[in-house]
């Protein structure tokens, strides 16, 4: 075997859609000791752990936790604990994330009624409220809030109200709105929300913030058969995380400090705070995007303040600008995904990542490698955008 020496890893910038810059703090955290899963000093940061996740959720929630796993295992979790064999979900798509959602809920057995919209728009409320209408045996209806594929923010509020008021549920995943902007989880009473740690909650990857309406643990415990994936089951799960401590499985131990420190920070700034840090970087780095020469896919309303995504101009190799980037600036940002693949770049502005540095930084790196794609990039309109909405 030929093991190489220890390598030290690089630092980048981590400008794309996740994951992204993880603060020093929370490295450190998770560099403690690890404790058993059911020593009294770990469950003591696990109970505080729930309660930082009800307040970033903005909910009273009691069935709150961290599932281990990535977003995709937060997905997971609420289709099988909320879908049986043969329910009627409708699921909608408009971005890569919808379209998984819609994959993960038909594995579950689902009989699925989609609803879309182009890559680049909302769903619109109206679509949603005919196909309830037309499907009125549904179970629930299972949207994306921030759909990283393209930038798209959702807005839930009428499709909530469509939604209960035909009695369905609201599943819905917030893995880069939560700790970016307002979740409104109780506000409108959504039933089974989740998130992904390495977002805007700017920790590691590797867990899954989970939040769970009364109304909606009400049908995971009287669900008529087993849920189908024994890890995921939440109905075991609740009893561990519970006052219970039923052993179940291993929690990620360390990974549960990481998180524990990454929701203090954001309980420290605030969250109003951040939404508003979050809202006027994004601003800042529209305006310099535009000003430099660039259309950005999503209209101004519907953007995410966590992702933007930028129209590649006409002849430049979008692969060639994100290869530059990285070697000769060290920020990583993301390709486009399914039908945007070569058409938009992505770049987040993520957790402590959404500053005004990383955004000069940025935006100088990439009007450099557009130029020499033959772009005439405005750099000094960019930087001066930028200095206007900040100041
Ligand atoms: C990143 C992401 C996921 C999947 O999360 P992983 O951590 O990659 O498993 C799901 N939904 C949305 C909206 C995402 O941005």
């Amino acid at each position: 075997m030929n093991i190489s020496s220890p390598r030290k890893v690089p630092e980048k910038l981590l400008l794309g859609p996740g994951p992204t810059p993880v603060e020093q703090r929370v490295l450190q955290a998770l560099a403690q000791p690890t404790l058993g899963h059911l020593d009294k000093n770990f469950v003591a940061i696990m109970d505080e752990t729930r309660e930082l996740l009800r307040y970033v959720f903005q909910t009273k929630n009691e069935l709150t936790i961290a599932m281990p796993g990535t977003g995709s295992a937060g997905m997971e979790t609420a289709c099988v604990n909320m879908i049986e064999r043969g329910d009627k979900v409708i699921i909608c798509e408009h971005g890569v994330f919808g379209t998984r959602m819609h994959d993960v809920a038909e594995r579950c057995g689902a009989e699925v009624v989609s609803v879309t919209a182009p890559m680049g728009k909302p769903i619109d409320p109206e679509d949603v409220r005919r196909a309830i209408k037309a499907n009125p045996d549904a179970v629930l209806v299972g949207i994306v809030h921030a759909e990283t594929s393209t930038g798209v923010l959702q807005p839930l509020d009428e499709i909530a109200s469509y939604a209960h008021d035909a009695g369905m549920y609201m599943l819905v995943d917030a893995v880069t709105s939560l700790g970016g902007m307002e979740v409104p989880v109780d506000r409108l009473g959504l039933d089974m929300v989740y998130s992904g740690s390495q977002k805007c909650l700017a920790c590691p990857p590797g867990l899954a913030p989970v939040t769970v309406s009364p109304r909606a643990t009400e049908r995971i415990k009287n669900r008529k058969t087993k849920v189908q994936s024994w890890y995921l089951d939440l109905t075991m799960i609740m009893r561990y995380w519970g006052q219970e401590r039923f052993y179940h499985h291993t929690a990620p131990v360390n990974m549960i400090y990481a998180l524990n420190e990454a929701l203090r920070i954001i309980a420290e700034e605030g969250l109003e705070n951040r939404f508003a840090r979050h809202r006027r970087n994004a601003e800042a780095l529209w305006a310099g995007l535009e000003a430099m020469g660039l259309k950005l896919l999503v209209d101004y309303e519907y953007r995410l303040p966590s992702l933007t995504s930028i129209v590649v101009p006409e002849g430049v190799d979008e692969a060639m600008v994100r290869r530059q980037l990285m070697e000769e600036y060290n920020i990583e940002i993301g390709a486009g995904l399914g039908e945007l693949k070569g058409k938009i770049i992505r770049v987040g502005l993520m957790g402590s990542g959404s500053n005004k540095k990383n955004i000069e930084l940025f935006l100088v790196a990439l009007g450099n490698v557009l130029r020499k794609q033959g772009f005439k990039s405005d750099i000094s309109s960019a930087l001066e955008a930028v200095e206007e909405v900040l100041a």
